[in-house]
């Protein structure tokens, strides 16, 4: 295998991490403990193991990191309290809200009570507007890390051609407005674009965020071009289930200048750019507060 053209999310991971661990350290020296309350509703054995994965490494880089489990039979109401609670507690500086919530939960009232400024995972519509305008704010982890990646494989993006294929609210959209604000020519794909291929072989970065596994074969592809591969997929392969891509990877290998795995590609940065989030949100918090008492002690002296 070409591994000289793998784009390795574990080590990136790592990388960002390791900065995470000493931007956390600054923050300690400074009284500022950075933390991150992860809820979850329900019993989703999916959810219950992302969840174990963000506390983890939260742990590990010094985040300090508290679980709020709540039934399945939680009312919208009981959870907007529980968010509440949380928004007002000034020593929690992010808060994340598992997806998916029980069908009975109203999801956009739930994600929207989140303050803006503890809204690491980048969902509420505030972040979302304001990423849309460009500017700097808590942006969602997976697509930040893909932006991540690509810096780190391509340098420079400004006028690449990328084509980002699917339009979620949790990837597409915001990985186009990611990919916007860093200056490429973007492309959006979706399940109602005729002759995808066609448009997708244009395309010098290609960002795959689909949910079908192997769909986007070397005929999808200029040669040449760099992939992201997000989507996960569980197949039954020869009576083994294992996950794969969006991507078909054996096949598209020879004919591209870089990509990345499934799994150990894009998986790992969403966790490390949720850690990135919480510090950043954390500082930002604090400069808030000192600003604030500057300018009171201004308005009393
Ligand atoms: P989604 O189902 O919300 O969106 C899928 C998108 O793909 C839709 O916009 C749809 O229009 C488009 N689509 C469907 N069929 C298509 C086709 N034939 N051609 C072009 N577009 C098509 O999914 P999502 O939440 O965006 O997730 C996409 C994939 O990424 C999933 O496999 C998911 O598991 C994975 N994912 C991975 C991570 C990670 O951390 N690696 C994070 C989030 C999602």
């Amino acid at each position: 295998m070409n591994t000289h053209k793998l784009i390795d999310g574990k080590a990136n991971a790592a990388r960002v991490l390791l900065q995470v661990r000493e931007d956390v350290e600054r923050l300690r020296e400074q009284a500022i403990e950075p933390a991150l309350a992860v809820i979850l509703v329900g019993s989703d054995p999916a959810s219950q193991v992302y969840v174990r994965n963000k506390i983890l490494r939260a742990e590990e880089v010094g985040i300090r990191s508290l679980e709020h489990r709540l039934s399945t039979d939680t009312s919208t109401e009981q959870l907007l309290m529980l968010i509440a609670h949380l928004n007002a507690d000034r020593s929690i500086h992010g808060v994340l809200l598992q997806l998916p919530l029980p069908a009975h939960i109203d999801e956009l009232r739930a994600l929207e009570a989140i303050a803006p400024d503890k809204d690491v995972d980048g969902f509420h519509s505030q972040n979302v507007g304001g990423l849309s305008q460009g500017r700097t704010v808590l942006a969602p982890c997976t697509p930040s890390g893909c932006l991540y990646l690509l810096e780190q494989t391509c340098g420079d993006l400004r006028g690449k051609h990328a084509v980002v294929i699917g339009r979620s609210n949790i990837v597409g959209k915001p990985m186009a407005a990611l990919l916007l604000r860093a200056d490429c020519s973007v492309t959006v794909l979706h399940s109602r674009s005729p002759s995808p291929q066609l448009l997708c072989r244009q395309a010098d970065i290609v960002i795959a965020a689909v949910g079908r596994p192997r769909l986007i074969d070397a005929s999808w592809l200029k040669p040449g071009a760099v992939v992201i591969d997000v989507g996960i997929n569980r197949i039954e392969d020869d009576g083994r289930s294992r996950l794969v891509g969006d991507v078909d990877f054996d096949s598209v290998l020879a004919h591209v200048t870089a990509i990345t795995p499934v799994p150990g590609g894009v998986g790992p940065m969403t966790i490390a750019f949720l850690m990135k989030n919480t510090v950043t949100a954390a500082l930002a918090q604090h400069q808030a507060l000192r600003s604030q008492s500057e300018a009171l002690c201004r308005s009393i002296y």
